[in-house]
Order: C-alpha cells, then structure tokens, then sequence
C-alpha cells in the first residue's frame, strides 16, 4: 500500500530569556525539566494514532522556543522515536531552529548524526543595538561565529531569519542587515516584520507611547527594497516573508500553505490530518500531565472552511492556488464559488490569472492580509 505524506513538528518550548516581542510558547527551564519534558514528548510521538503504517514522513521541523538550548541528546532521542514510529522518505528536509549563543558543546555533529539537514539560525539584526532592544541574548559576533560553525560542520542548507520594521529602524538601516547577510549566502532568508504582540514587553512599551515604530510609509519602503535586493541577489520569493535559491524552499513550510497532512507535537503544537484540525493545549503544566491528550481545538474543518482555508493559505504562496486542485479537493469549480472576488481582485491589479493558477501580484501580496479576509465569509 502506498503510504501517505506526513510532515511533523515538534515545539521546543525552552528559551534563555524571552525577548521582548516574543508572545511564543517558551521559558527558561532548568536541565532537569528538558529532561522531563523529552519523556512527554516521547510519550505522545508514541501514542500518536496516526501510524507508520500509513504514513511516510516528508519532513520534520523541530522548532520553539530554541531547541539548540536543550542537551543535544534530547533532539536524538525525539529524532529516534520518530523514526522507530514512522518511516522517512530517503530524501526528508529535516530542520531544526537554533539560536545564536545557545550551541551546546558536540551539537551540530549531534545533529548531523541524527539526520538533521537544514538549521534554521534566529539572527534578527546585524546592529547591536536594534538586538539589545530586542532583547536578544546574542551580539552580531555571537551570530557570525555560529553562522560559520554550522557551514565548518557541513550544514549545506541553512537559513536566516531576519526582523524588520524594529522601532527606530528605516529601510536604509535595515538593509545593512540583510547585505551582511546575503554576503554569508545562506540558501534561505525569512524577513518577517514586527508584529507587537499583547503580552509582550513591546506591547506594555506601545501603550505607555514609548516605542518608536517605524511609519507605514517607511515599512512599505523597508518591503519593497527587501524585495528588489534579494531577487536582483539570486533569491525567489516563495512566500509573502520567504526567499530562496532555487531548489530551497522550505517544503516543511510549504506543507502548512497547501495544507498537506502534518502533526505536531508538544503544548501549543497544531495538526491537520486531511480535514480534521486540532491543536495541542498551550499550557505547559495541562501539557505534561497528559500529554497530546488535552486539546485547545480539535474539530473537522466543513466543506466552506476547508475551502476558504485552501484559498488563503495557498495565495501566502507566489505560486498561488491551482484551480484542478480546488476541483480535485472539492469537486466544484473555483469560479463558481470564488468567482466574483478573484474577477474584483484581478480587476484591482491584486491577482493574476495565469492558466489554471490564480496567484497574488507583488502589489496584493503588500495587502494580503485585507485580500485574504474577503474569501472568508
Ligand atoms: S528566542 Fe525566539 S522563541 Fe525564544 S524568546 Fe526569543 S523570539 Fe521567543
């Protein structure tokens, strides 16, 4: 029998300290609760439903948090059960987020050994100042001597995760970082901008009127150089926050934009097995007295939702949605029930109709999120 694509996540949800926009799941943790929390997290990889008999895995992401601030054995041990659970397909992505001043002594020979094949390095910034108001724990040296250690240990795929439209900041600034970066040529560059989250020390900062963000003018400027300079440096954009050379897109990712099956592990983590969502409940203490057992949602998705879903996940993407594959899932005509709000958006300038692809022009990915919200009903 031919087995199904899986990808799996697994959360990490231990930090140093938390920086200060960072409304994820994570804290600081002793050694002693890594340890406690590996055995959770074994304990639901192993009593997960769905079985190896039925799935090969595509890829993996072992994010958080920062899974390069645990001993590194606990990430064999996850990568082991996985794979005494599941079978991989020869050719697995399987990526592993870190953090610069996090790296535990023999981790990336660690990594490699347990099949790890893309990192994922958290810069942010290469202007100390802007970490330090970001609160991260490390300097732009920091980030540099890790950035080399992972290519001297033979880590052919890796990406960079950068941060823009940071208070103070202007796109002249900001684009110091990413030419510091493209002059590492990592295969993969993320540019998510700030988002002020409720919670956060950034969000307590805003509403006292203390943080001094940068104008929407002055972010839409930042986006579009962003843009220009890593497509005239080599780099596809895949993804509204994504570039890559050609051939390393993050498949992990693009699993989420197309909705393919994935299961995640861990407080907080998110699955959808054909149409049926759940996610893991978010706090850690409910988590580890039963873990994988307790849930925030778990619902299977109706034809509308699971139709909306398709539309404004897939249009994140520069490949956009396929109309075969809008009929294939849900045996009805994209234009029949999209019809009039693909035909307002082409004729806004937003979308293009190219064959059987409706994808976003760069002008409606700079607007995505109102676009996206009209196919919602
Ligand atoms: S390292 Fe990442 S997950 Fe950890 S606190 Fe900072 S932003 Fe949050």
């Amino acid at each position: 029998m031919k087995k199904s694509p899986l990808s799996i996540y697994v959360h990490i949800p231990f930090c140093v300290k938390k920086c200060s926009y960072c409304d994820f799941l994570s804290f600081a943790g002793t050694e002693e609760e890594m340890e406690h929390y590996l055995t959770a997290v074994l304990r639901e990889i192993e009593e997960a439903e769905e079985s190896g008999l039925q799935y090969e895995v595509q890829t993996v992401y072992i994010g958080g948090g920062t899974p390069s601030r645990v001993p590194p054995h606990l990430i064999a041990e996850i990568m082991d059960s996985l794979r005494k659970k599941y079978t991989f397909a020869e050719n697995a992505e399987i990526s592993m987020e870190m953090n610069p001043g996090t790296l535990k002594r023999d981790a990336l020979r660690i990594y490699r050994e347990c099949g790890i094949n893309r990192l994922s390095i958290g810069c942010q910034s290469l202007n100390d100042e802007e970490l330090r108001l970001l609160g991260r724990i490390h300097t732009v040296e920091d980030f540099k001597k890790t950035y080399h250690e992972v290519r001297e240990a033979g880590f052919k795929n890796v990406s960079v995760d950068l941060m823009s439209s940071i208070p103070g900041q202007s796109a002249e600034k900001f684009r110091s970082s990413l030419e510091g970066i493209l002059a590492l040529k990592p295969e993969h560059i993320s540019v998510y901008s700030l988002i002020v989250e409720p919670g956060t020390l950034f969000y307590s900062k805003y509403e006292k009127g203390e943080l001094d963000l940068p104008s929407e003018e002055s972010v839409t400027e930042t986006d579009r150089m962003v843009r220009d300079l890593l497509s005239e440096r080599g780099y596809k954009r895949y993804e509204i926050s994504n570039y890559a050379r050609d051939g390393y897109e993050c498949r992990h990712n693009l699993v989420y934009w197309n909705r393919g099956d994935y299961r995640g592990f861990g407080p907080g983590a998110a699955s959808l097995i054909g149409d049926h969502r759940f996610t893991n409940i978010r706090s850690y203490a409910s988590y580890m007295e039963h873990p994988g057992k307790t849930r925030e949602d778990d619902f299977v998705l109706s034809v509308r939702d699971a139709m909306e879903e398709f539309m404004f996940l897939g249009l994140r993407t520069c490949e956009g949605v396929s109309a075969t594959d809008f009929y294939r899932n849900f045996g009805q005509d994209i234009t029949e029930v999209f019809g009039k709000i693909l035909e307002k958006q082409e004729r806004d300038g937003y979308l293009i109709h190219k064959g059987e692809r409706y994808s976003y022009t760069d002008e409606g990915l700079e607007v995505s999120n109102i676009l996206m919200s009209e196919y919602l009903e």
